[in-house]
């Protein structure tokens, strides 16, 4: 016997039920990055494996292990499904080209692929909105994308996201903390688990980020990267939190964030919910000017930053915030010889007057297109018998409401359903 082929482990199918959400999420989000004037870039779901080592770096988490690569079959070249999204971007940036003549404001969003553990929160295929404004160096960008993004949990009703923030400093700094934290930790060398044993002389930074609870204590008392940073990297750092206050947003440094991924530098920030357990973080970002250097560009400084869509969406859940009515105007039922050829053109004239309609294809008595057309989410049935058909007329009754159904020409019958797509009952 054949066993049912299901999807792949962490990577879910978003179904019609669901979609409402997704849909209502995507257009607050495409209005809100439009406010701000950033435009819209679409990149492939495949890179060569070699562009995300250059710019992700080749021991981070997210290279070792957790990308999905395979060589082309036909001529061996290395290809990775995106992780991310920062990197193809500068990619498409550089071979186009798009800094030439100014800095760019830009935004993509769309399937990522990591080879994670699935669990709550967490998916082999995830989506994000990433956000990268290139050729800005100065804090006034750091704190726009900060101030933006509150304003995002404002338009979405989401009142209780947390900001994190701290600075890297430059590359410079980062090596001064790195030589300090390894001896450290060397020191401490007893207390470490596996993970952060092995990371010890790779990516130590990110032994601060270890979520097992019994490291918590060495990672809170370890070296502060604050005290490494250099006048410039902290009067940057003032700039953005100055912005910060001026606009009333709340946010908390926190020492131990360093981010997974090497790009980083100066700002980093991670928009954080306590209603999600483990997998908190809903948002995180910061400054990468020496990214687009690395990639093969012409410098430029940029800083940019992630959302997880399914995280989000959780939240959104939680907080039950109301989804928007069903688009459909209306389901047409029609029985008889003569009622459903003049069905289709009524269904048609609908269409064309702008309404959204379900024209009941299949056989079926009235009762049973009736059942249909109130499990359809209709704002209303319209009714079409042979009586209808002979008079060139329509019927409408209400599927939300108790009212009578009501018989006339097909032309009050759009502006009553228009009527009530514009007033909502
Ligand atoms: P985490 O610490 O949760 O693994 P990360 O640092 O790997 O996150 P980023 O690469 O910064 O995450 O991605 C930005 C955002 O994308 C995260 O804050 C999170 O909301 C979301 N995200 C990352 N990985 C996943 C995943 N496997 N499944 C669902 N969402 C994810
Ligand atoms: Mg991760």
């Amino acid at each position: 016997m054949n066993s049912t082929i299901q999807a792949i482990r962490g990577m879910n199918d978003i179904l019609p039920e669901q979609i409402q959400r997704w849909q209502q999420f995507e257009s607050v989000v495409r209005d809100w990055l439009t406010a701000y004037g950033y435009r819209e870039i679409r990149t492939p779901i495949l890179e060569q494996t070699s562009l995300f080592k250059r710019a992700i770096g080749e021991v981070t988490d997210i290279v070792e292990k957790e990308m999905y690569s395979f060589a082309d079959a036909l001529n061996g070249e290395q290809l990775s499904l995106r992780p991310e999204g920062t990197a193809s971007c500068v990619r498409a940036v550089i071979q186009h080209n798009l800094l030439y003549q100014s800095p760019q404001r830009l935004w993509y969003a769309g399937p990522m692929f990591r080879h994670e553990r699935p669990q709550k929160g967490r998916y082999r295929q995830f989506h994000q909105v990433g956000v990268e404004s290139l050729g800005y160096a100065d804090a006034d960008m750091d704190a726009e994308h900060i101030v933006m993004t509150a304003d995002l949990w404002r338009r979405l009703g989401l009142p209780d996201i947390d900001l994190e923030l701290n600075s890297l400093g430059d590359g410079a700094a980062r090596a001064r903390y790195r030589a300090r934290l390894v001896g450290y930790l060397e020191d401490n060398l007893d207390q470490l688990d596996e993970e952060a044993k092995r990371r010890l002389h790779t990516n130590p930074l990110r032994i601060l980020d270890t979520k097992n609870p019994a490291m918590q204590a060495l990672a809170d008392a370890a070296p502060k990267l604050a005290d490494d940073l250099d006048d410039a990297a902290l009067a940057h750092f003032e700039s953005v939190q100055s912005l910060l206050r001026a606009h009333q947003i709340r946010y908390r440094i926190n020492p131990r964030l360093v981010r997974g991924l090497d790009y980083y530098n100066y700002t980093v920030f991670e928009w954080v919910s306590d209603q999600l357990g483990a997998q908190g973080t809903v948002c995180a970002g910061g400054r990468y000017d020496t990214l687009i250097e690395q990639i093969g560009g012409k410098p430029a400084p940029a800083c940019g930053y992630a959302m997880g869509v399914e995280r989000l969406l959780a939240l959104l859940e939680i907080a039950d915030a109301p989804l928007p009515a069903s688009p459909l105007d209306a389901y047409i039922v029609h029985r008889g010889d003569l009622a459903t050829p003049y069905a289709w053109q009524v269904a048609h004239t609908l269409r064309l007057a702008g309404l959204n309609i379900i024209l009941h294809c299949g056989d079926g008595s009235f009762k049973t297109q009736m059942k249909r057309a109130d499990a359809s989410g209709a704002a209303f049935a319209c009714i079409i018998g042979d009586e209808e058909a002979a008079m060139n007329t329509i019927s409408l009754k209400s599927l939300r409401m108790s009212a009578e159904q009501t018989q006339c020409t097909r032309e009050q019958g759009i502006a009553l359903l228009q009527s009530r797509k514009q007033h909502g009952f």
